[in-house]
């Protein structure tokens, strides 16, 4: 049984409000999944409005085992966001709709672990690095040289032979 759960039942008393600690083991059920490891408070409030049921969840933490686009070393990228769903009870299995989430009749739960899953992958920045994470933290110049040298020797590679002729020429100069 998941730990993953959000009771939707007397959405009317205080208790509404579901904490999750993301860490490295919540991935192992993700086998294809980048992220491995994070520190992540995930924040669940359900929530009645006359018969409506939203459900608002904030994401707060770091991904730990992301790796710098310039320099290669392991960052922690921090992330953060919420979102809303509105919760519908259907009987009707494989609904999805982006922003509501489907419930049978006599559910009252609503099991969130995939969402969350894929709440913190949208939240992941798809460029990340020491610079974009903090103006603190600097890459590791001697990563990034060794990087630098190795791909200008990977374009080297691709180079027509006739302009590498040409190159030499010049460097002969
Ligand atoms: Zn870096």
């Amino acid at each position: 049984m998941s730990e993953y759960k959000v009771k939707l039942t007397n959405l009317n008393k205080n208790s509404n409000e579901h904490l999750f600690i993301i860490k490295e083991t919540f991935f192992k059920d993700f086998s294809f999944s980048d992220i491995t490891n994070s520190e992540i408070i995930v924040t669940c409030i359900a929530s009645k409005k006359g018969e409506k049921i939203s459900l608002s969840i904030n994401i707060n933490g770091v991904i730990k085992n992301l790796l710098c686009d310039n320099c290669a070393e392991n960052i922690h990228v921090p992330i953060n966001s919420d979102s809303t769903f509105v919760i519908k009870q259907s009987d009707e299995n494989n609904l999805n709709y982006d922003d509501i989430l489907y419930v049978g009749y006599n559910d009252n739960f609503i099991e969130i672990k995939h969402l969350i899953y894929e709440l913190i992958t949208l939240a992941v920045p798809s460029k990340r690095s020491h610079k974009s994470i903090s103006s603190e933290t600097e890459c590791n110049k001697d990563m990034k040289k060794l990087i630098d040298k190795y791909s200008f020797r990977e374009d080297e590679k691709d180079v027509d032979p006739r302009w590498a002729a040409l190159k030499n020429l010049n460097l002969n100069k």
